[in-house]
């Protein structure tokens, strides 16, 4: 299996310079937590915390999701919950990917139950034509076609998270 880049490390740290600073300037004093959903966005995580201009805590969920295929099975499980109560702070979830919207919608729905003060999504990828469940997100990186793609913290089979770019898979 070959790679085509999509997105270069150049257009993704740039646009996550971006986020940061509209993050920054959304946000008034107290407790803001990104909360990582791994493994994914776990590079999204590490360069947008440091872009965002102001004190951040961070926290790491796990959840079950595409296992080692291309298609989804629809169901969403936690595999890792957080160490923090998110009660009465602001937060952000931090996700690689916005597909079919049901991860997000799923994971919106048990950490509002934790009675945050407010909570967003900042999604670096999303592909809009994908949708089966509604989802808002506050901070989107880039719309991408329904094409899979690899790198930067997205795997295929947990392989290619390493890569620096975003790339599509092809087969050769
Ligand atoms: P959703 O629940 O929105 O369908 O899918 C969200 C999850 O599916 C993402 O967190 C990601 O793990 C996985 N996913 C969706 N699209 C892609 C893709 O193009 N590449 C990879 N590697 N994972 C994807």
């Amino acid at each position: 299996m070959g790679v085509r880049v999509l997105l270069t490390e150049e257009q993704i740290q740039a646009r996550i310079r971006e986020l940061g600073a509209e993050i920054g300037a959304d946000y008034p004093e107290g407790p803001l937590y990104l909360v990582c959903i791994l493994k994914g966005a776990c590079f999204f995580l590490a360069d947008l915390a440091r872009a965002v201009p102001r004190d951040v805590l961070i926290e790491f969920m796990g959840i079950s999701s595409y296992g080692k295929g291309k298609s989804s099975s629809g169901e969403v499980r936690v595999t890792k919950d957080l160490d923090a109560s998110l009660e009465d702070a602001h937060v952000i979830v931090v996700e690689d990917i916005v597909d079919s919207g049901i991860t997000l919608h799923y994971l919106v729905h048990v950490l509002g139950q934790r009675r945050p003060r407010s909570l967003k999504v900042a999604a670096l990828l999303d592909k809009p034509d994908r949708r089966l469940r509604p989802v808002e997100v506050a901070y989107t990186g880039f719309q991408i076609p329904d094409e899979f793609v690899v790198g930067y913290g997205l795997d295929y089979g947990e392989r290619y998270r390493n890569l620096r770019d975003v790339c599509v898979l092809v087969d050769e």
